[in-house]
């Protein structure tokens, strides 16, 4: 492990509190160290408060921060003289804690500072890092783990004995600490959790928090526990059904959906292939940071192995942004070994799934040095039992607020590049589904729910294509918009040639056809119903001269959704179709063809997108709107139905 203090950076860094977020930074972008939100930092400093009066102040980590993003504005200013007054109580339990520690910072707006506030103030240096570094855990998670870190660091560190973080564990460490540090203790070792290093200056400590690690690093490599070697491993992969059954019946067991990521690279499938993997995957955890839950999960008519882990969502919990509620306490996995599906990580959001995946990562190589070194040893179940229902947690849980409509749910967007489809895409995602969005063009979100798929829907290899990436990315698939479609413009029934004719039916009709039979059994395993919304055309109920294939081809694409109403009930899928008409802000309607159209009936262009009895304007937001709607608990009594948004038209009234 290598330092990445760079004195030019770190210039442009004045203040301690600055020196200190550097530094913080430089921690987080090594994700051998701490990963999403794990690990904290303080410095403490003495500030003039408002009436003139010197305090010291400890600036500690606050929670929903990550330290390779973090601000000044990330640090929960408290005070320390308080904090040393709690520190010599007998006992303080969580929610007392979480209030002394609120109640006493010096800036109203602040983040709650960390729970590992108390044993940052007992520490008497002034810059404390803390990391859960993947070296430290390999070490001391195993039978001699104690010895191992006394004859690497000798008299430079400090022993802790595994204890739940809190203040039971700063009380310990008041106690322990200044008994056994001497003039070279340069850190401290929390066995089975994670390691602190602390300095005069941000530097200082950083450095030597990089100096431990590094020698725990090289005692691996000397024990030849270091560099891992995997097998290569060929299982045949499952398919996207099983794979989607997976996920069906892991959601039915947590009592509401969630999106599942899968992946099958070379280090996940030899480490689920390993001879051992029924005993060292179910443990249990590497650090109270990284609280899985494990059994076994049964999954009738499965002949797979599947192993189970629940994580317990620390890090998602102490992001104050999010308003996911953490239901850690259901049953169901958040994460699943399996040999033919790979490493499966569930979530409400893509980003908890991803973050459990991220986690699993290093859980893997920390499981596999320590059991190089002699025997991968958790923490004892009593307290991953402890964790997972500490107060802490408990008062958190209460905090959090309701989930977004779609929240752990996929849905499929075809012509996802532009216009309605865009649309579409923007209104469910922002309902909280996950996105597939199919286009002949590339594609435009770049966030983690969001997969863009370049795909001709006419080519039923394209569709098989898109689905595998979709499933595999996601889980399964809850909700399709069936938007891609042409209009060729206007041409008369007598001018109108075969090939025309043809070319639109491929796609409004025959791209639809395919798409809805491949979906069929991904929607039939939806956890709460498969819902299927068709853009649909005013020119079903009111075709238009010059539209004899563009009309046609939706009334046959709105009779086919109509049939799939009352075919796919006994599956509970619903089927419904919207008519837009006269949605100007596609590309279809440049400005030359707007002025064009508007002229031809002596209108000026504002009144000719008004040309309805409402004299509104439609968007593609509007329909894309109703169209997330129609998927979503308004419509859940309704099937088989034909929604007109075009502001009201005198032909379809
Ligand atoms: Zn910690």
């Amino acid at each position: 492990m290598k330092s990445l203090w760079n004195d030019q950076e770190a210039a442009g860094y004045k203040s301690e509190l600055a020196q200190r977020v550097y530094t913080s930074r430089l921690l987080g972008r090594d994700k051998s160290l701490v990963l999403h939100g794990g690990g904290n930092t303080s410095v403490k400093a003495t500030t003039r408060n408002l009436i003139g009066e010197n305090e010291e102040i400890l600036y500690v980590k606050g929670s929903g921060w990550d330290l390779e993003f973090i601000e000044e504005a990330g640090f929960s200013p408290v005070r320390m003289a308080h904090l040393l007054k709690l520190a010599k109580l007998e006992a303080l339990n969580d929610p007392q804690m979480v209030n002394e520690l609120v109640t006493n910072m010096t800036r109203a707006s602040a983040p709650a500072p960390s729970v590992e506030t108390i044993l940052h103030a007992l520490l008497p240096h002034k810059f404390v890092d803390h990391t859960h570094a993947d070296a430290v855990l390999a070490v001391t998670n195993t039978a001699n783990g104690e010895k191992r870190i006394a004859e690497i660091y000798g008299d430079q560190v400090v022993i802790i004995p595994y204890i739940m973080p809190g203040f039971d564990l700063a009380r310990l460490c008041a106690e322990l600490f200044p008994k056994h540090a001497g003039a070279n203790t340069i850190g401290m070792v929390l066995l089975k959790h994670g390691i602190f290093s602390f300095g005069a200056n941000a530097r200082e400590s950083y450095e030597r928090m990089i100096t431990l690690v590094d020698l725990a690093e090289r005692y691996l490599d000397k024990q030849h526990a270091w560099s891992l070697k995997h097998a290569d491993v060929k299982t045949p992969a499952a398919s996207i059904a099983e794979v989607a059954l997976l996920r069906s019946e892991i959601s039915r067991v947590a009592g509401f959906p969630m999106v599942m990521a899968s992946q099958r690279d070379a280090r996940t499938a030899a480490f689920i292939a390993r001879k051992d993997i029924a005993t060292i995957s179910q443990q249990g955890p590497v650090t109270p940071d990284h609280v899985i839950r494990t059994k076994r999960l049964p999954m009738p008519g499965r002949n797979v192995d599947v192993y189970a882990g629940a994580y317990r969502d620390y890090f998602a919990q102490h992001n104050a942004k999010s308003k996911e509620p953490k239901a850690i306490l259901d049953a169901a996995p958040r994460l699943v070994l399996d040999k033919s599906i790979g490493m499966c990580t569930l979530g409400r959001s893509m980003k908890d799934a991803y973050i459990v995946a991220d986690l699993y990562m290093h859980t893997m190589d920390v499981i596999e040095r320590a059991t190089l070194l002699g025997g991968f040893i958790a923490l004892p179940a009593q307290d991953i039992f402890d964790v997972e229902y500490w107060d802490l947690e408990q008062a958190k849980l209460k905090k959090t607020g309701k989930p977004l409509m779609f929240a752990g749910e996929v849905a499929l967007v075809t012509g996802a590049a532009s216009g309605i489809g865009k649309a579409c895409v923007d209104s469910l995602l922002a309902r909280g589904a996950a996105v597939v969005g199919l286009d002949l063009h590339a594609n435009m979100h770049k966030r983690p729910d969001f997969l863009g798929v370049r795909c001709d829907v006419t080519s039923a290899t394209d569709i098989t294509a898109a689905l595998e990436a979709a499933v595999r990315t996601f889980g399964g698939l809850d909700m399709l918009v069936l938007n891609a479609g042409i209009f060729p413009g206007g041409t008369a029934i007598s001018k109108l040639d075969d090939a025309q004719w043809r070319d639109v039916m491929k796609v409004n009709v025959d791209a639809n056809l395919t798409l809805l039979r491949s979906c069929h059994p991904l929607l039939k395993l939806a956890p709460r119903g498969g819902r299927v919304t068709v853009i649909g055309s005013k020119n079903v109920p009111a075709p238009g001269h010059g539209a004899g294939a563009y009309s046609a081809s939706k009334a046959a694409l709105t009779q086919l959704a109509r049939v799939a109403a009352l075919e796919w009930g006994t599956d509970n899928i619903r089927v419904n179709t919207l008519h837009p008409d006269a949605v100007f802000d596609t590309g279809l309607w440049t400005a030359e063809v707007l002025t064009a159209r508007a002229a031809h009936y002596g209108l000026s262009v504002e009144q000719y997108k008004q040309r309805n009895v409402l004299k509104t304007e439609v968007s593609s937001r509007d329909v894309a709107e109703l169209a997330a709607e129609l998927c979503g608990p308004l419509f859940a009594k309704t099937t088989g139905a034909q929604v007109p948004v075009d502001g009201g038209n005198e032909r379809v009234i």
